[in-house]
């Protein structure tokens, strides 16, 4: 019989980070590298594209939420097409040109063709004077406006005189685009994960959340779980909130969630809390990044940052924290091209996913253990579970998860429980507790109620 069969909840043996491929970080990268170069938007052509490109690694659906669509307090917005945009010297040379970086246009710029000076026309540009080598990224989503960015050295190097300026782009009725998938575990309760669509060529924010969760759901295609999975590919806020509108009663299934977002840098690990600060999913997070790097650092929920400010609005309050590297806008290349294919590397994205496995192992594992010898210690030795302890005390040590499991297996206390008072990894009181439980001296207290423990 294996452990597989012998839980109840139906989890699969091995731990999902066990399972882990070793090539994981190479392939998220090279979903990263494809997903890099399209031009993405809050709603377009952009966003289709992107996740045309995912459904090749999962199945997923996109859906479609036509424009002028009211969903809670926002209207669902244009389409942005953008075909050309650049900036052309009196000389002819194309000193700005969308072509080489879709970051040169300000992202959903109304159309503009004009003959203009160069005093009138930096009224226009925005440069980022700090990191003068860098193009900012800008976007004007709710003002009608129009603008390029660029370098502020390359900026300062115009010469003056008139330039001509064209920005080829429309906004057309259309539909904002988001792309869901689920996969079904052995309960209806769900685990959300999500991470937003909407920027262009920005690879750690946020392609590298995007190619980790697709690569994740691709894993869990291939497994049983005792949660069912839901991920969500929207644009931040808005499609987001468009995504809530249309699955109000979906979001009572949902236990945990995380949204994925920057996990391509060498930073953090960071986790910011859901804003109920207590929930199982902020605890599994805290207590796995503790484990994983001193580097780890959890804040406390606060209204900036990506998508939980939606799922965690006081209408939902559900269970979302945010799993990333360093904190969004802490790091020189957020927002700015700074934040490229160099920017992110594989190495980072495969802790990152290891990161991701290893919460989600605590959620799908934890459970209530208890005692069948509740009076007194059992007697290790009986079961062979001392056999090293005269060696120098190196068996205490060894059997010291294993007494942690026992002194709390009361059926009250869950393994996280445990865990976070033993500040033992959950990996390794899992491991103790199997022991225990292969031998008939550990049992699951699981009650209906705590099936989302
Ligand atoms: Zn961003």
């Amino acid at each position: 019989m294996t452990m597989a069969s012998a839980d109840p909840r139906g989890v699969a043996a091995a731990s999902l980070a066990e399972t882990c491929p070793a090539s994981i970080g190479d392939e998220i990268y090279r979903l990263v590298t494809e997903l890099f170069p399209i031009c993405r938007s809050v709603a377009g052509e952009g966003v289709r594209e992107t996740l045309r490109r995912m459904q090749r690694e999962i199945p997923l659906t996109i859906h479609e939420v036509p424009t002028g669509t009211d969903v809670f307090d926002w209207t669902i917005p244009k389409e942005w097409t953008i075909r050309n945009a650049y900036i052309q010297s009196e000389a002819g040379e194309r000193v700005v040109d969308f072509r080489r970086n879709n970051l040169h246009v300000m992202n959903y710029s109304v159309p503009v063709r004009a003959n203009l000076e160069l005093a009138e026309l930096k009224k226009h540009i925005f440069t980022l004077p700090e990191q003068p080598d860098a193009i900012p990224y800008r976007k004007s989503y709710f003002e009608p406006a129009w603008g390029f960015c660029m370098a502020h050295n390359a900026m300062m190097a115009l010469p003056d005189g008139r330039y001509d300026v064209v920005i080829d782009s429309s906004h057309d009725d259309g539909s904002l685009s988001y792309g869901e998938y689920r996969h079904d575990g052995a309960l209806e309760d769900e685990v959300l994960l999500s991470a937003h669509i909407c920027h262009p060529s920005l690879a750690n924010d946020n392609c590298s959340g995007l190619a980790l969760l697709a690569l994740l759901a691709k894993q869990l295609a291939g497994r049983r779980t005792r949660y069912s999975y839901r991920f969500v590919f929207a644009p931040t806020t808005i499609g987001t909130i468009a995504w809530l509108a249309r699955n109000q009663d979906a979001t009572n299934r949902v236990k945990h969630g995380l949204v994925v977002t920057c996990v391509g840098d060498g930073g953090g690990p960071t986790y910011k809390k859901s804003r109920r600060g207590d929930a199982v999913i902020d605890r599994a997070a805290a207590h796995v990044l503790r484990h994983a790097a001193p580097s780890s650092n959890v804040i406390d929920f606060s209204p900036l940052g990506y998508d939980e400010r939606q799922y965690c609005s006081p209408g939902f309050d559900l269970p979302v924290g945010v799993f990333q590297r360093s904190l969004f806008g802490a790091f020189r290349e957020y927002h700015n091209s700074g934040d490229n294919l160099h920017f992110v590397r594989p190495k980072n994205l495969a802790s990152s996913y290891k990161m991701v496995c290893d919460i989600l192992d605590v959620l799908e594992r934890n459970f209530y253990p208890r005692s069948t010898i509740m009076k007194g210690e059992p007697y290790l030795g009986r079961h062979c579970l001392y056999a090293v302890e005269s060696k120098g005390g190196v068996g205490a040590a060894a059997n010291l998860p294993m007494l942690w499991v026992l002194s709390f297996a009361d059926g009250q206390h869950s393994l996280l429980d445990i865990a976070e008072r033993a500040s033992l990894p959950f990996a390794t009181l899992i491991g103790a507790a199997r022991a225990l439980q292969s031998l008939e001296i550990l049992e699951r207290a699981d009650t209906p109620e705590r099936t989302a423990c």
